[in-house]
């Protein structure tokens, strides 16, 4: 049974060659393969516009690295002074328990700032002045030290609040949360967008 190829017009038997069926006819078997290299190349085509559309529209939180080293240091510091004030407990129990409990929330906070959590860096910052009273009240006022304190505590503030560390914490809207998991479940990005378009509905 001679046939046409739809695509080049070349002669072949449709039974014995190889060849592929399309809606529009048969087609030999490099016109077939053109067609679908050509599918696929429209495809991935697809697929990086919409990448690029869905990184506009949505785009991905980057973490300050100012934010990074403050939230590490917080982190190591306050394991690094519960493990001493445990090795080496004060006579005072209550000056135990507060540093205890101050470095736990410290702590806590640290992670959740790497984590990108905006409560994360508002706890660091409220506990720090609480703790800095708490000091004051029991232990009296040192000049100096407090100094040293509260310009390394400005100084960390500033990098907190900046418009990088605004824009890397205040997403944490319920959209966007939302979005970001669906992005960690959903790789390819014409399943993403056919996601977000149904639930956008
Ligand atoms: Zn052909």
């Amino acid at each position: 049974m001679a046939t046409n190829c739809v695509d080049c017009g070349k002669k072949f038997n449709r039974y014995f060659d190889d060849c592929e069926r399309f809606a529009d006819g048969f087609v030999c078997r490099d016109c077939a393969n053109k067609r679908f290299a050509e599918k696929k190349r429209i495809e991935e085509e697809k697929r990086d516009n919409l990448t690029m559309d869905l990184n506009n529209r949505y785009p991905t939180r980057k973490r300050p690295t100012s934010v990074t080293i403050i939230s590490w240091l917080i982190i190591i510091g306050n394991t690094i002074k519960i493990i001493l004030i445990i090795s080496n407990p004060p006579s005072s129990a209550e000056r135990l328990l507060l540093s205890i409990i101050f470095g736990i929330i410290f702590l806590i906070s640290g992670i959740a700032m790497l984590n990108g959590h905006n409560w994360g860096r508002w706890l660091y910052i409220c506990s720090f002045l609480i703790g800095a009273v708490f000091g004051w009240l029991l232990y009296g006022f040192h000049l100096i030290s407090s100094m040293i304190r509260f310009a390394v505590f400005l100084f960390i503030y500033g990098f907190l609040t900046n418009v990088d560390a605004d824009k890397f914490f205040l997403p944490d809207t319920i959209l966007n949360k939302q979005i970001e998991e669906l992005r960690k479940k959903i790789s390819d990005p014409i399943e993403l967008s056919e996601k977000l378009s149904e639930e956008a509905k």
